[in-house]
């Protein structure tokens, strides 16, 4: 049972229009036992049709209000989550399965985001330009764009929320909020601190149901002008096309495919340790995770035999069991993924170094695994595995690994380590990707700018870049002076 120190932040209704309203109806369940923690509402296109309007009617008395209320609101808000951490980490680790102290991580990453967009809320400044035009000024004005939509994954149940609602709300906007529905207990947890702290009703709604409906309407009701996405590739391409029917500004923050490039010069302990981050983090379960470990033909053997070293002391368990590292994959079918992956490079020849079968524990439990000897015409280097396989490709030249670095139509994080000062711009430079760990794989921090390219999405969230999706740029030419 799931033991929390305030357990009124445990909800299973949703929140539209300032009142919690709706019935428990889909159940939510814990991935490493199958308890059932709680259910929440099935809302459809009516429900989401009243909470966009709600937020509609919201809109121009939180944008009125000055940068500063709205700043003071932010920053309760952060305060609240960061006071009831440890419940938020309780509630994120049974529905979703992480450890506990990945998901305290991530509840502080979430907060943080709460924190950086409540300061910026005062820096939203326009500009003035020499006017070409007699007698006259050019202002430059940022308006909030309006009421906004939020789409959001199980992988990061919280950040995902606060990192598209907090530059959003700093700048004046109104949100109707979707989370996953294997994830909803920490997104309406965290809307019941967002009252707490203050927010007007109308502005923070949030809606759990029938994602196709609760979609269609987000995508097409005129008075939603921005809809962020974050989740797999497939679903952010359709939601784009039903939002353009209304041209809504979009935000997607969609699939990886992560390269993790090792060099010969790296320091390889380093590189084994960034790899282990890289690739385990959630159980392999994030966007950024890598995909496909390439290492140079030198140290290939000796980066394998460590970080399979690694990899096979990595307790695998209930998240909230002390020592755990490696929690439950979200639900079976992920499991299923996962295996048909390491069995697909298996009938091709690769190796497996450790793990490579379903956990003792069963059912949603998969062993951590390194396979080498993979080829890129396996499923592992053409899908995102979204589980904790590490591929291993061996590689000769600086220029072989980044064209097949760069061969997938995926373009979000890549990793490499190497000491050579030259090697690291130029490759960092020539990978096509948004992001680029250099002897480093901690990627997220609220103070950069986290996106992608090509088919791994649109826009950036987070650092000053991820206000951008949030302001309208109004340009006012005053004549006659
Ligand atoms: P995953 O496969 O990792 O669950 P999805 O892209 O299916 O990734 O899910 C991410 C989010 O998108 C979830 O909140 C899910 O409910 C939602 N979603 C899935 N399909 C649709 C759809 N057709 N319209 C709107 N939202 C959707």
């Amino acid at each position: 049972m799931l033991k929390l120190n305030d357990p009124s932040l445990l909800k299973s209704q949703c929140h539209v229009d300032g009142a919690w309203i709706g019935e428990g109806v889909d159940v939510v369940d814990n991935p490493a036992t199958g308890e059932v923690l709680a259910k929440v509402p099935r809302f459809g296109a009516d429900e989401t049709t009243a909470a966009v309007e709600a937020a509609s009617r919201a809109f121009k008395p939180w944008a009125k209000k000055s940068a500063k209320e709205r700043s003071q609101i932010l920053r309760k808000w952060f305060d609240l989550i960061m006071a009831n951490q440890e419940d938020l980490a309780q509630i994120m680790t049974a529905e979703q399965g992480k450890p506990i102290t990945e998901a305290r991580g991530e509840v502080a990453y979430a907060a943080s985001f709460v924190e950086f967009y409540a300061e910026e809320a005062k820096r939203i400044y326009g500009e003035t330009i020499p006017s070409p035009f007699p007698n006259s000024r050019i202002i430059v004005a940022k308006q909030p764009v309006g009421v906004c939509a939020a789409i959001t994954p199980w992988n990061f149940p919280a950040a995902m929320i606060t990192r598209k609602c907090s530059p959003g709300l700093a700048a004046g906007c109104t949100f109707v909020v979707k989370p996953a529905p294997d994830t909803p207990l920490t997104a309406l947890a965290l809307i019941e601190l967002a009252i707490r702290a203050g927010f007007p009703k109308g502005v923070l709604n949030i809606v759990t149901g029938d994602a196709v409906a609760i979609g269609k309407v987000m995508t097409s009701h005129p008075a939603v002008r921005f809809i962020g996405f974050t989740g797999s590739t497939p679903v952010g391409k359709l939601l784009m096309q039903q939002a353009a029917s209304t041209v809504k500004k979009v935000g997607l923050e969609l699939g990886g495919n992560a390269p993790f490039i090792v060099f010969d010069d790296a320091d390889v302990d380093a590189a084994v340790q960034g790899a282990i981050a890289a690739k385990f983090r959630n159980m392999g379960q994030t966007c950024v995770c890598t995909n496909r470990l390439f290492v140079q033909d030198g140290i290939h053997d000796e980066f394998v035999a460590k970080f399979a070293g690694e990899v096979a002391k990595m307790k695998v368990g209930n998240g909230t069991e002390i020592g755990v590292v490696q929690g439950p994959l979200i639900n079976e079918r992920a499991v299923e993924k996962v295996e048909r992956h390491v069995a697909d490079a298996v009938a091709n020849g690769a190796k497996v170094m450790v793990g490579g079968k379903r956990h003792a524990l069963g059912r949603t439990f998969y062993e951590p695994t390194v396979i080498s000897g993979v080829t890129t015409k396996m499923l592992v280097t053409n899908e995102e595995t979204f589980g904790p396989v590490a591929p291993v490709y061996r590689f000769k030249t600086e220029e072989e690994v980044v064209a097949m670095a760069n061969d997938t139509p995926f373009g979000l994080a890549a990793y490499f380590y190497s000491k050579d000062l030259g090697r690291a711009f130029r490759v960092a430079e020539e990978l096509e990707y948004g992001m680029v760990g250099i002897n480093s794989a901690m990627l997220g921090t609220e103070v950069a700018p986290f996106g992608g390219v090509k088919e791994s999405g649109l826009g950036r969230e987070g650092s000053l870049h991820g206000m951008d999706e949030f302001v309208e740029i109004k340009y006012m030419l005053m004549g006659g002076l």
